[in-house]
């Protein structure tokens, strides 16, 4: 679930408005790597001793050293680029400024169904972007005066372990260490290369998306909504396979209805450029009668992948320190974000485990109170962990899916709740989105253990069952609430 995000290019021009240019960030791949050659360079400096030591100042990194620092440990946070990390520059942050702006569009459609005339509606991309972009300086600069407040050291500059009996970090030629080093730097996109996609590499524009995760369906979503031309590149034939069956199919068709161009059973085959834009050619196979066939989409003005996330340690020298690594490169951690290397702990993205901004700040901020507050249990609970995908209608999800509660509990034990309908919102707009959700429920007393929703208000609506189903709450429990009317979440509350 991972995006190449280094460039988004929203192209085509609406009915009513011209979505442009966009650019997120920049690749920092070779920018990490001549900082890393950078500071082979070093001499052999004096090393400065911390209490704790975090590499990568994101999401992760950022809430384990100022838990740490808030408990009296003297930290130092190195950032090879722009605090805040994947989340705050490139991730979650100026993606849900674009959802809204998508909803803006969506809610537009139906001014006139409530009454209200909008025909002279103008929508401008550059107030848009420059408004999401002064948000993330604002933000950069919030997390550094939170740093500086705290007494934590920044430290601007590429981190990389040196062969130091010490674990010991080097940065721009300075040495440091610490007792306790966090590793917390996070991933990048992962990218095909020519030899796999002939014609991509050095391609810098993009409109066809290609991937079928989370990321790849959010940014389907919100550039189509605003107006563009998209088509979205599936291996199968439906997106989010990962989710409950359920939501995987409703997300797929909703993505048609919202009038993406979906590509299934393809894959990209080659890209080449003409004085239109990209040709990208497209190998689609029929399952069914074993067949392939090949054809191009044209005149393509910006191509973005969606198709994973790698862990940003290539430069970081982790080798000489021994940690072990699975097979796809993420540092292994136990519960307590423990790497092979006594001293050594690792959180967030570079676990490889549960990719969620929520998910490397809880993790970093158990730790701290582990290692400063002698709270030796203080470790995070992976399970039941909420997740909401910003779609058009948006997903919420929590706990396992019908097929994998079934396969850990027995068909038998498992009874699952599920209902469809209209959201009142709908009742009068001639744009209609269905809501659909379902309750999965085990044993006897029918604990509530998975749910799973797309519909209008989702996204908001999830965090309070989260919380129910983090308690146990049974399905007895969610009948016992009274309901709120006239909501959708009501319908969680009513189900027979
Ligand atoms: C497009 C997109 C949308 C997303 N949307 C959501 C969402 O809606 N909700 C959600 O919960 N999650 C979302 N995520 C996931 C979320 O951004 C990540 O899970 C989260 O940022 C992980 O935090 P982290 O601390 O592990 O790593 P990061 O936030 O990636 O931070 C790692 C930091 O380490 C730095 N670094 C790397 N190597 C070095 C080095 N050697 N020396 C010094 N610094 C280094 C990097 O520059 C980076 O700043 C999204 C991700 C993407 C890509």
């Amino acid at each position: 679930m991972a995006i190449f995000l280094s460039q988004i290019a929203v192209v085509k021009a609406s009915t009513w408005f011209t979505a442009r240019k966009l650019i997120l960030s920049t690749p920092r791949r070779h920018e990490l790597v001549r900082r890393s050659m950078a500071s082979n360079r070093a001499s052999a400096a004096e090393t400065t001793r911390f209490d704790f030591l975090v590499i990568g100042g994101g999401s992760g990194g950022l809430a384990g050293a100022r838990r740490a620092a808030e408990l009296g440990a003297n930290t130092a946070v190195i950032e090879s680029h722009k605090l805040g990390g994947t989340c705050v520059n490139v991730g979650c942050v100026p993606k849900k400024v674009m959802w809204n702006a998508a909803v803006h569009a969506e809610y537009l459609h139906d001014h006139s169904d409530y009454g209200f005339a909008t025909e002279k509606v103008h929508f401008s991309w550059e107030t848009l972007k420059a408004k999401r972009d002064a948000y993330v300086s604002r933000l950069n600069h919030i997390y550094r005066n939170n740093l500086d407040k705290a007494k934590i050291e920044t430290i601007q500059g590429f981190a990389r372990f040196t062969d130091d009996p010490e674990p010991t970090v080097e940065v721009n030629g300075r040495k440091l260490t610490a007792p306790h080093i966090l590793i917390a730097t996070g991933g990048q996109p992962s990218v095909l290369s020519d030899e796999e996609v002939p014609g991509w590499s050095g391609l810098r524009s993009y409109l066809v998306i290609v991937g079928a995760g989370y990321i790849a369906v959010e940014m389907a979503g919100i550039l189509a909504t605003l107006g563009s031309k998209t088509s979205l590149v599936i291996r199968q034939t439906g997106v989010l396979r990962n989710f409950d069956a359920f939501i995987s199919a409703n997300c797929t068709k909703e993505l048609q209805n919202n009038g993406i161009d979906l590509w299934k059973n393809s894959q990209v085959k080659s890209v080449s450029k003409t004085d239109k834009g990209l040709e990208v050619t497209i190998v689609t196979k029929d399952p069914e009668k074993n067949d392939e066939k090949i054809s191009t989409i044209e005149e393509v003005e910006c191509l973005l992948w969606a198709i994973g996330r790698q862990p940003n340690t290539s430069g970081l020298n982790i080798g000489s320190m021994g940690l072990d690594t699975d097979e796809r490169g993420h540092i292994i951690a136990d519960e307590f974000q423990n790497t092979s290397r006594p001293g050594i702990y690792a959180v967030g993205d570079v676990c490889g485990k549960a990719l969620l901004t929520p998910v490397a700040i809880a993790a970093g901020r158990k730790l701290a109170h582990r290692l400063f507050e002698g709270k030796k249990d203080s470790k995070l609970d992976y399970s039941s962990i909420p997740t909401v995908v910003f779609s058009h209608p948006p997903i919420g999800t929590v706990g396992p899916t019908e097929e994998e509660a079934v396969k850990s509990h027995g068909k038998e034990n498992v009874k699952i709740y599920k209902t469809s309908f209209t959201p009142m919102y709908h009742a009068i707009t001639s744009r209609r989105s269905p809501c659909i959700m379902k309750l999965v429920c085990v044993g006897k007393e029918e604990k509530v253990v998975g749910l799973h929703m797309q519909g209008l208000g989702c996204d908001e609506m999830l965090q309070g069952f989260a919380v129910a189903i983090k308690m146990g709450a049974t399905k007895a429990d969610f009948d016992n609430t009274v309901a709120i009317h006239p909501t959708s979440s009501e319908e969680f509350v009513t189900m027979r």
